[in-house]
């Protein structure tokens, strides 16, 4: 009997483990309050020059859970990148806090991209992860704001950049469904222009 009770509690105990890891990956993220993106939290740190970039390309991870650690390993090792090929990631509240907005290496030295799929557009695009699988369902409100937020001033600070400049992965490249059907390129574009204006009516769209 003794032994009984033990392995329905053990049973239980795995049944709540596995409840909490499920809850961890499909369950809502916590909330979160976001301060507005601003370009000192992004600046690449001097003297490093900005790259003429003239594109900004959306990705999506394919993926509920992520980190740029996580897709940092993936592209080094499966497919013999010098690491990460984004320039940025955002985190999903699942696997690095919702909003969160992470420069990789790319980013902070200024150098080409390994996203794309397509040499020409590597070289002047910034490629931006979103964590999160968007052929299944649509980014959480908060995670497109973000987004959003991000595009917005990359657009102030990059010169050659404007709305017109966001693409999808699958803009540029046919074989892929990245950033997936659910991620609204057209309704992004449009956040981005009422994001622009709004910073442009509060002075804070600097330089
Ligand atoms: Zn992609």
């Amino acid at each position: 009997m003794a032994r009984d009770a033990a392995a329905r509690a053990l049973a239980g105990a795995a049944i709540i483990v596995a409840a909490a890891a499920l809850w961890a990956i499909w369950g809502p993220p916590p909330e979160v309050r976001l301060a507005p993106v601003a370009w000192t939290d992004i600046a690449p740190p001097a003297p490093v020059a900005l790259r003429p970039w003239t594109t900004i390309v959306i990705h999506h991870s394919a993926a509920p859970v992520g980190d740029p650690a996580g897709i940092d390993r993936h592209h080094a090792v499966e497919r013999k990148w010098d690491g990460i090929g984004y320039h940025f990631v955002i985190g999903n509240g699942h696997g690095m806090p919702l909003g969160r907005i992470e420069a990789t290496f790319r980013w902070r030295g200024q150098s080409h991209g390994a996203h794309a799929g397509d040499e020409a557009v590597n070289q002047r695009g910034i490629g931006i992860c979103v964590i999160g699988d968007f052929e299944r369902a649509p980014p959480d409100p908060r995670l497109a704001d973000r987004l959003a937020d991000l595009c917005a001033v990359l657009i102030e600070h990059c010169g050659a950049l404007s709305v017109e400049s966001i693409v999808g992965h699958k803009d540029v490249k046919a074989s892929t469904l990245c950033p997936g059907a659910h991620l609204d390129l057209g309704a992004l574009r449009a956040l981005v222009r009422t994001k622009l204006a709004a910073r442009a009516a509060a002075g804070v769209a600097a330089p």
